[in-house]
């Protein structure tokens, strides 16, 4: 039976790039993959954005990693991943809104994220043709910015594959076996594998994989729709996120949505809607389009006549307060969390596929340490709410 130093369960969005950090410094790395290639999963449903801009110190700090692999990446490795360091602005219509934003910026400075609170003129020059009816201002954070899911994680899987990792797709993982509480090895439908060290990074069907060893993982997910338009000449570059929650007789209730013009000048757009949609169900509905459409012409009444070129529905994979869970637990040695992403997941994966490599290696430094704890899988997921 072949051994390997680490075994990755998913090729997706987190799997990739643990496996790209883990073969860089020197592991025998497998990843394996039910599905018949890189990106399959609920990468290719992303809509590309990457931001440091959370609350949490630990996501600030790995995003922060993130985006200086993301901006480096083409020119270390030459692949064009369509990095665009456009900011992103939340903005705000009421005084609560106001209020709450700017409490968040002072704890995010402290974190070292580069963010301002900066008034509706500032906010109108971000967004031209901004509808600024009651817009009092927003948070503009420059650093955060913008990629391609598919062409970042397809470099991602190159690189990786220079490394030495070896992927086998079309080959899920039914089981992991352990002996005296330790990793033995991996089965899938096809195979069994020897390994000391298993990393769950199977994204929305992470409880499955726990659920393997006993470990009973809160991640549930859920369904979010998206979507793209034709291109046209860019006007703007930052990531716009309306946070007002709003009601449609028609169609419905949703909280925000957010939007971005990439690299081809089409808009990626994205909605968060309410009462959350718990489940698998990756079906595109007729509801999400005439809700998100409103909204945005509403914010920005230029793009009344653009034209949508197709919608898409996937999956977060949701924790109870909106953040990862990543790293070791106490009752099986070998295994590790890389799970729960939630909305989040490529633009943190970067930056935690190198601390997971740190975490095997045993090269943990303070902050990885501060993160770790944080993201803990053994923390009280009722006691904080990050900005999802
Ligand atoms: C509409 C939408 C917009 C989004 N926008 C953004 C965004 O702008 N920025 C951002 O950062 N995130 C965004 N996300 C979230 C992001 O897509 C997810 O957080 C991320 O893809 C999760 O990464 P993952 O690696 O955990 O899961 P995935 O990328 O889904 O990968 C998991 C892989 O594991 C495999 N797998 C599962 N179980 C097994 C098994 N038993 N055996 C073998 N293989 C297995 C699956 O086949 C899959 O390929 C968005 C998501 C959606 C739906």
């Amino acid at each position: 039976m072949v051994e390997y130093d680490v075994i990755v369960i998913g090729a997706g969005s987190v799997g990739v790039p643990t496996a790209l950090a883990t073969a860089e410094s020197g592991l025998k790395t497998l990843v394996l993959d039910s599905l018949p290639s890189v990106a399959q999963g609920d990468n290719k449903h992303a809509i590309g954005g990457i931001r440091a801009t959370h609350s949490l110190k630990s996501k600030i700090w790995l995003c922060q990693r993130s985006i200086e692999i993301f901006a480096s990446w083409k020119k270390l490795y030459g692949d064009d991943i369509w990095w665009e360091q456009g900011g992103y602005c939340f903005l705000a219509f009421t005084n609560e809104h106001e209020q709450m934003l700017k409490n968040t910026v002072r704890q995010q400075k402290e974190y070292g994220l580069n963010i301002e609170y900066v008034d509706s003129e500032k906010i109108k020059e971000l967004v031209p043709g901004v509808n600024d009816g009651n817009l009092l201002g927003g948070t503009y954070s420059p650093e955060d910015g913008n990629s391609s899911p598919l062409l970042a994680l397809h470099a991602f899987y190159r690189k990786s594959k220079e490394f030495g990792t070896q992927y086998n797709f079309n080959e899920e993982v039914i089981d992991i076996t352990t002996k005296n509480k330790k990793i033995t090895g991996v089965k899938t439908n096809k195979a069994e594998y020897k390994t000391q060290t298993v990393i769950n990074a199977a994204g929305a069907h992470a409880k499955n994989v726990g659920n393997m060893l006993n470990i009973d993982l809160p991640v549930v997910p859920e369904s979010h729709e998206a979507g793209i338009t034709e291109p046209v000449k860019k006007f703007f570059s930052t990531m716009v996120i309306d946070i007002k929650p709003a009601t449609d007789k028609k169609f419905g209730n949703s909280k925000n949505y957010y939007f971005y013009q990439n690299k081809e000048g089409k808009i990626i757009f994205c909605l968060t809607p309410e009462p959350n949609i718990p489940g698998l169900n990756r079906s595109e509905t007729s509801v999400f389009l005439p809700q998100i459409a409103k909204r945005m012409v509403n914010l920005l009444p230029r793009l009344k006549n653009i034209k949508i070129r197709r919608t898409w529905r996937g999956l977060y994979p949701m924790t109870p307060d909106g953040s990862p869970i990543i790293g070791k637990v106490d009752s099986v040695e070998g295994y590790i969390n890389a799970v729960g992403m939630c909305g989040q997941g490529f633009m943190v994966a970067p930056g935690l596929g190198e601390l997971i490599s740190r975490v095997i290696t045993e090269k943990l430094d303070s902050k990885d340490y501060q993160i770790l704890e944080e993201l803990a899988y053994g923390r009280d997921y009722y006691k904080i709410e990050d900005l999802k």
